[in-house]
């Protein structure tokens, strides 16, 4: 069986890296990926999906704003991302009237606070975990959980390290 597990470890030191990362990210993204975001309030996980929604199609990153109180915005990107913000929601039997099982399939899933359901978490392609380590400075632990994720993390990998060298 092919690696499933890659792991990339870097850190962003102003909110403008956090975006480009996540554009770097968004390029990468295909069809039904799902990204998770973890981090506390104010980590970046926002500004790191404006980024990815920047990467999937120029020029829509302009329009993420958080879907906390929304608990889902869907970007019309190609192909669209659907932005969840799970932090109000209580369980899994929430899920259908906020709509999630009607976007998959149709469009890349971005989603904070999946941790707060497992069923959800369980359907990551790539997790991405980001600390506050000082007011600027945030450390992105970027993982995969299955092989297309894998690919992806890797794909990731190597393009940071081009455009740092
Ligand atoms: P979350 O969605 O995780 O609650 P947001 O993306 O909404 O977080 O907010 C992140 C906040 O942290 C913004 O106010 C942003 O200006 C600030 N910030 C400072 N440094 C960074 C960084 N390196 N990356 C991302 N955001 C940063
Ligand atoms: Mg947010």
């Amino acid at each position: 069986m092919a690696d499933r597990s890659t792991i990339f470890k870097t850190t962003t030191q102003n909110i403008e890296e956090t975006e480009e990362l996540g554009v770097l990210l968004g390029e990468l993204l295909v069809s039904d990926f799902c990204v998770t975001l973890s981090g506390d309030l104010g980590a970046g996980k926002t500004a790191f999906t404006r980024g990815i929604v920047d990467g999937v199609t120029p020029g829509e990153g302009d329009f993420v704003s958080s879907p906390t109180y929304a608990v889902c915005n869907v970007y019309q990107t190609a192909p669209p991302v659907h932005h969840y913000d799970l932090y109000r929601l209580e369980d899994e039997d929430d899920l259908e009237s906020v709509g999630f099982y009607d976007s998959l399939g149709s469009g890349i899933l971005i989603i904070e606070w999946a941790e707060r359901i497992p069923s959800v978490a369980a359907r990551a392609d790539v997790r991405v975990a980001i600390r506050r380590t000082a007011a600027e400075v945030r450390e992105f632990t970027i993982e995969s959980a299955t092989e297309r994720g894998a690919e992806a993390v890797s794909m990731l990998k190597d393009t940071v390290r081009k455009s740092c060298s």
